[in-house]
């Protein structure tokens, strides 16, 4: 006899396992404890299986959980404050000011619990973050629930909670300190805003104090041409090789954006075992350009979905960052066949995944995995008919998601969030907005 915490059952089950995803047209998955005790087509469930609760997943479509791999999360207060403007005149005019202005240990807290908010609703379970004063934003991902790699910002010039560049490294030190074997869901590591915005010096201490702690570390790079051109005035070479003559390029490592690459800086990466965080909605908003995705797939680098903050983007909802990310490379390079549906669901799920260096227990739905699960109401205009998962891509919303478990915990059910107070947390938001309303 088998006993389980969480039967769920008579759903469409793609693992995400194998090149096609491994697709089972009805299929059941049982949940102990945190992780995946058994899972397979309904005919093989066993018979005197004894479930503590049953989700009945018909007409639903049940799959592993999204991973965001690059986000800000309390920018949530500064969604659609500064739109259509260039990368660095949004930050230099609007962003940084407003941060200086309205960042502050309760503005993380709440802004980064709306977040959370809004991506367990939408399908994510597991997301990186890189921030000021992360402590509050991983206390926020810790009480919704969520799986978080949570990575304290640094930045060379008076931040949120370090008034003084100098004490930036002890400031991320001390995060790191203290969230280590904190909670199993949440990851703390090292975020460096860019190579123009930290000193060498600083990059490579951020690197040293990552590993030190074995933490990921994670840095902005090639963004946009200016960056490009800004870091070959001051270094002579280019963001990669800068950071690589540092010596931060290592499987630790994850490169945001890298849109601005040449063919040497991709064998480079390749070489390196780097990562990379894709967020093309980001980069088409702020023009930046795009990442040669289907170039960095063909070298074999590891590449996974963010949708960046959303102040830049303006939501954090990877079903629309996949179904841009799906036809951005197609328009840009000519060729409809460059670059999946199923290619980009792997971004969001197995290969994110990898990214964050959590590919062992998340990514995919297998025993012994963890429980981090989402379901997904296909019994709709939009999503009928179902002849394969590339719908997924190209057809489905994060409104479409009705549960949501992560590590075993149903945070999402039936469409409502369980662990978050959402009035609370939407009332506190839309406070703290009319004070930035009223000085923008
Ligand atoms: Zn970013």
């Amino acid at each position: 006899m088998m006993d389980c915490d969480l039967l769920i059952q008579n759903g469409l089950l793609l693992t995400m396992n194998g090149p096609d995803g491994g697709l089972i047209e009805k299929g059941f998955v049982a949940v102990t404890g945190t992780t995946i005790a058994s899972l397979g087509p309904s005919s093989a469930l066993p018979r005197d299986i004894k479930a503590r609760s049953v989700l009945d997943a018909a007409g639903k479509l049940i799959m592993p959980g999204l991973v965001n791999t690059h986000i800000h999360a309390a920018m949530t207060l500064f969604r659609g404050l500064a739109d259509d403007l260039p990368l660095m005149a949004w930050l230099q005019e609007h962003i940084f000011p407003a941060e200086a202005k309205f960042v502050s240990p309760e503005m993380v807290y709440w802004c980064s619990k709306l977040a959370a908010a809004e991506m367990l609703l939408s399908g994510t379970t597991t997301v990186a973050d890189g921030y000021f004063l992360e402590d509050s934003a991983a206390r926020a991902f810790q009480e919704a629930g969520l799986r978080a790699v949570a990575a304290q910002g640094i930045i060379d010039f008076p931040a949120p909670g370090v008034p003084d560049p100098a004490g930036n490294i002890d400031a991320a030190a001390d995060f790191l300190e203290n969230w280590r074997d904190k909670n199993d869901r949440i990851t703390p590591a090292v975020f460096c805003h860019s190579p123009y915005t930290c000193g060498a010096e600083t990059i490579r201490r951020g690197k040293e104090l990552a590993d030190l702690f074995h933490a990921p570390f994670f840095i902005h790079a090639a963004e946009t041409r200016q960056e490009v051109e800004q870091i070959r005035n001051s270094y002579g070479i280019s963001p990669i090789l800068h950071l690589h003559s540092l010596g931060i390029l290592d499987e630790k490592t994850v490169l945001v954006h890298c849109v601005h690459l040449q063919q040497e800086e991709l064998s480079l990466i390749a070489a390196c075992g780097s990562r990379i965080a894709h967020c093309p909605e980001s980069n088409m908003k702020m023009a930046s350009g795009c990442a040669p995705l289907p170039q960095l797939l063909k070298q074999g680098i590891t590449v996974g979905l963010g949708t960046d903050g959303c102040a830049s983007n303006n939501d954090l909802d990877l079903f629309g960052e996949m179904n841009c990310c799906a036809k951005l490379h197609k328009l840009v390079s000519d060729d409809p066949t460059v670059v999946s549906a199923r290619q980009v669901l792997r971004l969001a799920t197995v290969d994110g995944a990898r990214v964050l260096g959590l590919d062992r227990s998340i990514g995919t739905l297998a025993v012994g995995r963890k429980a981090d699960i989402i379901c997904i109401d296909c019994n709709q205009p939009h999503l009928t008919p179902l002849y394969n998962q590339d719908l997924l891509v190209y057809s489905a919303r994060g409104a479409d998601v009705t549960d949501v478990l992560v590590d075993g915990q149903r945070v999402v059910e039936n469409r409502r969030i369980r662990t978050i107070d959402l009035e609370e947390t939407l009332s506190r938001v839309k406070r703290m907005s009319e004070a930035v309303k009223n000085t923008e």
